[in-house]
């Protein structure tokens, strides 16, 4: 006899079990227990994470279609005390996609179906192990999704594709020259050098048809004595991109601009880059399948237009195996006041909803 999981109850049990990036341990054995209960193949310790892996297999040969979870919470101060909540609604895709195992189990008929849950999404790190332990290598078609702030798509409805920017945090260090603050010739002074670097990225313009953002959020200049000239100063940007391609050119032009700029100061300029996730790169013919299967489970009501925001490092998988076609749908469950707020809640009644679209989207792809 199958049994047909409830979203939202499995919902509340692990909404009740928040872990931070790659501590995902309590997570990981709800799911694995889940997947096994359910008599699907279950493997554990992807890559020596907490990543857990169901698989699938129909009998006939066909191509493979990967469903993709993410597990892990976000870390809080409250009240002084440091905690995880589940902010970004993790738990409901884990709960989501064990729901939607529980109705695919006897459904593959053809090729495979790999349930991936992954670990760290916020830390920006599960994706990429997730491709090191050779997950993707040999998928065909991977379907993420991410339920969404009221800000993008209404309760209720359903956006066919999450146009995730592409971000970079890029840090520079400028290298100046100490002197005399009576003689401020005889230096460099890294906070002028730093300065014009950060009015110059002001000054960098790109089709204004884009979306693209270049922002310097963290200053930090020498903290010696106030009566000489500061040799060293250290400036974070963080960047968004509509593309990847547009992102590269952002970067290109970011270090002539640094390397430019400080030249002309007589310093030295380091660019390093401490954090990068690709932008949201989608297969328009599977989009649309997508686009269908919500239409076909939920009406023509339900379907939302395009939306936006936040990075998400689902897009690896794409930029590894670029053959591979993606697509990544948003739910509207009312959360608000938003995403990552400590306060984010929503409505779990409308979780089925995400779960019949992954449904009706493999069926139709191997059922
Ligand atoms: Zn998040
Ligand atoms: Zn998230």
């Amino acid at each position: 006899m199958s049994v047909i999981l409830d979203p939202i109850k499995m919902w509340e049990e692990l909404h009740k079990i928040p872990e931070l990036a790659m501590q995902e341990v309590k997570t990981s054995a709800y799911v694995a227990k889940t997947l096994q209960e359910l008599g699907i193949e279950t493997q554990t310790g992807i890559g020596g994470t907490t990543g857990v892996l169901g698989v699938i297999k129909g009998a006939e040969p066909g191509p493979v279609v990967m469903l993709r979870a993410d597990m892990d919470a976000l870390p809080f101060t409250i009240d002084g005390k440091e905690c995880a909540i589940h902010a970004c609604g993790h738990d409901s895709h884990t709960a989501m996609l064990l729901a939607a195992a529980s109705r695919l189990k006897d459904k593959v008929k053809k090729g495979t179906l790999k349930l991936l849950f992954q670990p760290a999404e916020e830390s920006i790190a599960g994706a990429l192990e997730m491709i090191k332990a050779g997950v993707v290598d040999d998928v065909d078609y991977a379907l993420g999704a991410h339920i969404r702030p009221i800000q993008d798509v209404a309760a209720g409805k359903i956006c066919p594709a999450v146009n995730h920017t592409a971000s970079n945090t890029l840090q520079v260090v400028v290298q100046g020259r100490s002197a005399h603050a009576a003689r401020p010739h005889l230096g460099v002074n890294a906070i002028d050098v730093a300065c014009a670097i950060v009015q110059g990225t002001q000054n960098m313009w790109f089709n204004p048809t884009n979306i693209w953002s270049m922002k310097c959020t963290q200053f930090h200049a020498d903290q010696g004595a106030t009566n000489s000239i500061p040799e060293k100063a250290v400036i974070t940007f963080d960047c968004r991109a509509q593309t990847n391609p547009i992102m590269k050119d952002f970067r290109d032009r970011f270090a002539k601009l640094v390397q430019g700029t400080a030249e002309a100061y007589g310093a030295t300029a380091t660019i390093s880059e401490l954090g990068f996730c690709p932008a949201a790169e989608y297969d328009e013919d599977f989009k649309q399948m997508v686009a269908e299967s919500i239409v076909r489970t939920q009406g023509e009501d339900a379907l939302a237009p395009a939306c936006g925001g936040g990075g998400e490092d689902f897009h690896y998988y794409k930029m590894h195996k670029p053959t591979m076609k993606a697509a990544y749908f948003g739910l509207g469950v009312g959360a608000t006041p938003g995403l990552h707020a400590a306060t984010m809640h929503f409505d779990p009644q409308y979780l089925p909803m995400g779960v019949d679209v992954m449904v009706d989207v493999v069926e139709r792809l191997i059922g």
